[in-house]
């Protein structure tokens, strides 16, 4: 099926729920990610630095984008000039390095704290001791321009649908719990990111107000 058509059969499945959809487009060429945006994307996923830093000057400047893998803080740089969030932050240093990044630009990043939730060891993210005490620090409390909007996790590759409600749950759980004790009367932290093509119909019954979805819209990566 063409990517309209695709993304408007997931589109549809938001519908009812307030949660937004990130169009993951890793790999995938800028004529692909073109024409999801002219079919209404605007929101779009990569997980590599230089992949996103490239794609990004060949698409229209409103388009949101989220980096969702891993990064290095010597990488920061190729993006802080125009990355709307970075769904993966697992460490103090690296936010001490967006700060300083976003800083020179005069912008503010906004950033998710990724937790590991899946039972696979090698899927990397946070525990919530870790997460609290990154926001229990003194840097943290001064940072100006990285704003955390919320949480992001990755559930184990599986189709065991108990699993991956427990995970989602789980993940969920941590985002109550810090919204409860860190971010009580702010707002902007508000965004659960969870689901993937095979599994995001469960995690938007779970409270997701992120899916990132890559292959049921361009199909299988090469
Ligand atoms: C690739 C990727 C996705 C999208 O996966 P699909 O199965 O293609 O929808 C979502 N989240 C992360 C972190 C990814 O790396």
């Amino acid at each position: 099926m063409a990517i309209a058509d695709n993304l408007q059969q997931v589109t549809s499945q938001l519908k009812g729920t307030s949660a937004r959809l990130v169009v993951v487009t890793k790999t995938h060429p800028v004529e692909r990610l073109q024409e999801a945006y002219a079919a209404g994307a605007r929101i779009f996923g990569e997980n590599r630095v230089q992949e996103m830093a490239a794609k990004q000057p060949e698409l229209p400047a409103d388009v949101e984008w989220h980096l969702i893998g891993h990064l290095q803080t010597n990488k920061v740089k190729y993006i802080a000039p125009f990355v709307h969030t970075i769904q993966s932050i697992d460490s103090l240093k690296l936010l001490l390095e967006i700060e300083r990044q976003a800083a020179r630009h005069n912008r503010v990043i906004a950033g998710l704290l990724q937790f590991h939730i899946a039972e696979e060891e090698t899927k990397t993210g946070l525990t919530l001791p870790e997460a609290e005490e990154i926001l229990r620090s003194e840097e943290y409390r001064a940072l100006r321009h990285v704003r955390l909007t919320g949480v992001m996790g990755v559930a184990t590759f599986t189709d065991d649908e108990d699993q991956l409600r427990r995970e989602f749950r789980t993940l969920r759980g941590y985002f109550d719990k810090l919204k409860a004790l860190y971010f009580a009367d702010n707002d902007t932290f508000r965004e659960v990111s969870m689901g993937m093509s095979a599994d995001f119909p469960l995690a938007l019954r779970e409270g997701s107000t992120l899916v990132r979805v890559g292959s049921a819209i361009f199909g299988a990566r090469g």
